[in-house]
């Protein structure tokens, strides 16, 4: 974060001190010394004195802890703007409760925008169910309405946002009287993001990125993709945190790979991985986690994605082209197909490239 203090402020040397600063050089340190915006020296307090006459300033920690920027490293930018500026439910008590916060949330934007909310989870409430998309309909005030579950791998739609997808009841997942998962969520989703307008989107990226900066995070990853986000989601969220002060952002995108000129193309988005939230599998929470023996609460084993062949296609055309493979796997099923694509790959390129 030190590019985003004041112009003025950049040309002073600052020793701070009487703290416990944690850095790899110097396990004991309690001081340090800022040199135009970095970290020009850490160590101890007597050694320290020796800097005191020299600073322009000198700041007393008093016991203070001092780290390193922290790295977040599984982030959907976009998402957690909307979530900033958007309708949050998670202090919902009750459906009723969550019912009239959309309400009033739909009263308010008057603008007949889609309407972006998050938090919500029925094992929470008393009722023990999620809102019925009649009762959406009618709380939304007729707006479209996309309203992800607590851990974002199912959702809750209004029928306008659904009339945005032409064929929705046709796709895995797609179920008239309760959450959508799988192809029919993914749809939906994509259908609800695509409605933001670039200005709603630069303006809850700049949100996230600014919270993180104020949670001391220094450098975020963003898991972006063709099902979770869209390429111009992606390349505006690269172009934005390289034009202004903040967090550093390295993208990965979740795009299954066979090639070198698939693996050419994702390199030119901008992104560092073929990598992220490339699913294997769903969430539990949603039973679509792919697991070896069927869920206790349901009569199946989940949904996988991608197979150990896909899997060590992908690890191999990545590796080859020099970019980070990864995956998104929940379930213990889906888990095992990842070490043996990994695996697989490692018999075709050898161990150590892998
Ligand atoms: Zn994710």
């Amino acid at each position: 974060m030190t590019e985003s203090t004041a112009p003025q402020s950049e040309h002073r040397t600052v020793l701070l001190r009487g703290g416990d600063v944690h850095s790899p050089a110097d396990p004991f340190a309690t001081a340090m010394v800022v040199e135009r915006g970095h970290v020009a020296w850490v160590g101890s307090e007597g050694a320290a004195d020796a800097f005191a006459s020299g600073v322009d300033e000198v700041i007393d920690l008093e016991g203070a802890l001092v780290t390193p920027a922290f790295t977040d490293s599984h982030v959907h930018t976009t998402s957690t703007g909307l979530a900033l500026t958007g309708l949050d439910l998670s202090g919902a008590r009750t459906l009723a409760e969550a019912l009239e916060r959309v309400r009033a949330f739909a009263s308010d934007q008057a603008d007949g925008a889609v309407i972006l909310g998050h938090g919500w989870d029925a094992a929470r409430w008393p009722e023990q169910r999620p809102p019925s998309s009649r009762e959406l309909d009618e709380a939304a005030g007729g707006r479209a309405l996309y309203l992800p579950r607590v851990d974002v791998h199912s959702a809750v739609v209004t029928t306008a946002l659904l009339d945005l997808v032409p064929g929705v009841t046709g796709r895995t997942g797609y179920h008239p009287d309760g959450p959508l998962t799988g192809d029919a969520h993914h749809a939906v989703r994509a259908a609800a993001h695509g409605a933001v307008t670039p200005a709603q989107r630069a303006r809850a990226q700049r949100a996230a990125l600014a919270h993180a900066a104020s949670l001391g995070i220094g450098t975020v990853h963003e898991c972006a993709g063709p099902e979770i986000s869209d390429e111009e989601d992606f390349t505006a969220l690269l172009g934005l945190a390289s034009e202004q002060p903040g967090p550093r952002v390295f993208g990965y995108w979740a795009e299954p790979v066979e090639d070198a000129k698939g693996a050419r193309r994702i390199r030119e988005l901008g992104a560092v991985g073929a990598a992220g939230d490339l699913f294997v599998d769903g969430s539990l929470g949603s039973h679509t986690a792919l697991l070896h023996e069927p869920y206790a609460d349901a009569p199946h084993t989940g949904e996988g994605r991608l197979d150990a062949a896909a899997i060590a296609a992908h690890v191999t055309a990545c590796t080859e082209a020099g970019l980070q493979a990864g995956f998104h796997a929940i379930g213990d099923a889906a888990v095992s197909a990842v070490v043996a694509g990994v695996r697989a790959a490692a018999e075709t390129l050898g161990l150590a490239r892998i």
